[in-house]
């Protein structure tokens, strides 16, 4: 490919909604455009990357038994309406009419569509274990669309979803895909971290969220340093925090005024306690029924976890009518003493000692609540958000957390769609039984911009080999000069007849210009034909990831560059 002729407009300038690296770099560096919020052209470098990334998607897919199909993105309403999901996924979902009057969506994801398939077809135990497999748009109207390809609105999934006769068999489908999966990032040249992920109100079933560590990332992980325990914030548990030995002697509860002193910071600020020694007391509706929940006055409860223990399908936090009505108090003056709803106590709260806890009176908090003796609880269980220097649930080392790109998902679904849709097969008895599936998806876009998060400097981007557009590029300083742009168009050749993919610039710009390009749009390798060098009969080679030269004589210049882009 000629520079001259490749549709790769770059941008010195910074495009102001560009937040993150690989949203800048995308775009400065042609790789694609904006058309709406959340939804891009690529050009040819930007979908080039693509391309690579899903061959070896597609490569270890296949590795795994899986085979492509083709979906279709309009999907009709009544599937959705089967699952109960029509209503559930709400306004991230892009619906359309026809001209019947017939309802669609743009699918976000396809568990009702892959399943229907399957239902008209499998009959017997004897066509599985089945492990489909797409690449495709799918399309999420998300509420802040943001950071260029990492949220978008239209974006690429790879979805694969595996029907299997029995939870070994979705064991075995589960961790084939989870291992591909590592094998997928890694040789997209991706530092990635499994993590256990929470699997949402229903429970029970496993999931992982595969995650490029990144300051810029969404997602919050906690992993232990020390062993290979690793969950996203919502999943996170603690291990035990070692109490005293001794536990501090039990005093006499005593009610102290605490005028319009509402939140933990107030309270504490005013009654010179630390927030350790206090207790949260929150009041939520569980499926409409009031229910309290017990934190340390330091700790955050984590909904999600704190929605699993009550098995409820809807939580949310009761409404002022009814934090008056439970507690006899206006809102902030709640505490566990006298409460008579269901409470729920995280650990950490259960031992704290001589608590200051709400008096369930406007204005006024108790000291010195001691559990057990003045008040008790439902239920102690884990319901609080982890942070940093906990300690490990596994081995009991502190915790580190940091923020993460979700790049993929693997999910034992169980029969949650099967038994929907009456997605059944025969076993060997002739009984019939539900099918088994698991889902597992890689954002394809997300991947390419978690890549270049990972792989750039303050000049443009440093693809891996594996997925960058082109591997090589030739610069001859001067076109003009006839021996440099014959001694550049030789290695150009060359280097196409030994299948490298090279682009030569023949443009004529400026040095300065095409080596601005060059590390802007990051070809790992970079020939350089210049006076100097071609004097001696050699050429410069510029390594883009470690900045590293050396001048090699123009003959051996193929042979090298092959060596390094198998190596
Ligand atoms: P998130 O929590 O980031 O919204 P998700 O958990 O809803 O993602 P999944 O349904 O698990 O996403 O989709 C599988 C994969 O698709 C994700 O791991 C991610 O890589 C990618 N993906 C999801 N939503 C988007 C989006 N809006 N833009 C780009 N990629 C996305
Ligand atoms: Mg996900």
């Amino acid at each position: 490919m000629l520079m001259s002729q490749l549709y790769a407009p770059t941008l010195r300038e910074t495009p102001a909604e560009a937040e993150l690296a690989s949203h800048r770099y995308m775009l400065r560096a042609g790789l694609m455009r904006r058309s709406a919020a959340g939804i891009y052209t690529f050009l040819p470098l930007g979908l080039r990357v693509v391309r690579k990334v899903e061959a070896i998607i597609r490569e270890e897919m296949n590795r795994i038994g899986g085979q492509e199909v083709l979906m279709p993105i309009v999907q009709p309403a009544e599937l959705w309406q089967e699952t109960g999901r029509w209503n559930d996924y709400g306004e991230e979902m892009f619906r359309l009419t026809d001209r019947h009057n017939r309802q669609f969506c743009l699918g976000p994801t396809h568990e009702e569509l892959v399943t229907d398939l399957v239902r008209a077809e499998v009959r017997s135990y004897r066509q599985l274990p089945l492990r489909l497999y797409q690449i495709q748009n799918k399309y999420r109207d998300e509420i802040r669309p943001r950071f260029g390809l990492i949220r978008g609105r239209e974006f690429i999934m790879k979805d694969m979803y595996s029907f299997d006769r029995d939870e070994a068999g979705l064991d075995e489908s589960y961790w084939a895909c989870y291992h591909a999966y590592e094998r997928i990032f890694s040789r997209c040249g991706l530092d990635v971290r499994p993590v256990e992920a929470d699997s949402g109100a229903i429970g029970g079933d496993v999931t992982h969220e595969f995650m490029v560590l990144a300051d810029v990332g969404e997602a919050v992980v906690l992993y232990c340093s020390a062993c290979d325990y690793a969950a996203n914030v919502e999943r996170a548990e603690s291990g035990k925090v070692a109490q005293s030995e001794v536990p501090p002697k039990q005093l006499p509860m005593e009610e102290v005024a605490t005028p319009g002193k509402t939140t933990i910071a107030e309270v504490t600020e005013f009654l010179g306690a630390a927030p350790q020694q206090c207790i949260k007391t929150m009041i939520y509706l569980a499926d409409g029924e009031p229910v309290a929940a017990l934190v340390r006055g330091d700790h955050e409860l984590n909904e999600i976890k704190f929605q699993r223990v009550l098995g409820c399908a809807s939580l949310e936090l009761a409404d002022t009518a009814t934090i008056e009505r439970v507690t006899g108090a206006p809102v902030g003056f709640a505490g566990p003493v006298g409460l008579r709803i269901p409470v729920v106590a995280d650990h950490a709260a259960t031992e704290v000692v001589n608590a200051v806890v709400g008096a369930n009176k406007a204005d006024y908090h108790i000291k010195n609540v001691n559990i057990g003796r003045d008040f008790q609880v439902t239920r102690t269980a884990d319901i609080r958000v982890v942070v940093a220097g906990d300690p490990c649930p596994k081995c009991g080392a502190p915790l580190t957390s940091a923020y993460g790109i979700e790049v993929g998902q693997v999910f034992k679904l169980g029969t949650k769609y099967s038994a929907a849709l009456k997605a059944t097969f025969l076993d060997e008895n002739g009984t019939e039984q539900p099918l088994i599936m698991g889902c597992y998806g890689i954002g394809v876009g997300r991947t390419v911009a978690a890549v270049i998060e990972q792989n750039h400097d303050e000049h443009g981007i440093a693809w891996p080999v594996a997925i960058a557009p082109y591997h090589v590029i030739v610069v001859p300083v001067t076109i003009k000069d006839e021996q440099q742009a014959k001694t550049a168009r030789e290695i150009y050749e060359a280097l196409q007849r030994a299948d490298v993919e090279v682009v030569l610039d023949d443009r004529d710009e400026r040095p300065g210009v095409k080596f601005k390009d060059a590390d802007l749009i990051g070809f790992p390798i970079r020939i350089t034909v210049g006076p100097k060098s071609l004097r001696k009969g050699m050429a410069e080679i510029t390594l883009r990831k470690t900045g590293e030269r050396m001048e090699l004589p123009v003959d051996q210049i193929t042979d090298y560059v092959v060596k390094t882009i198998k190596g």
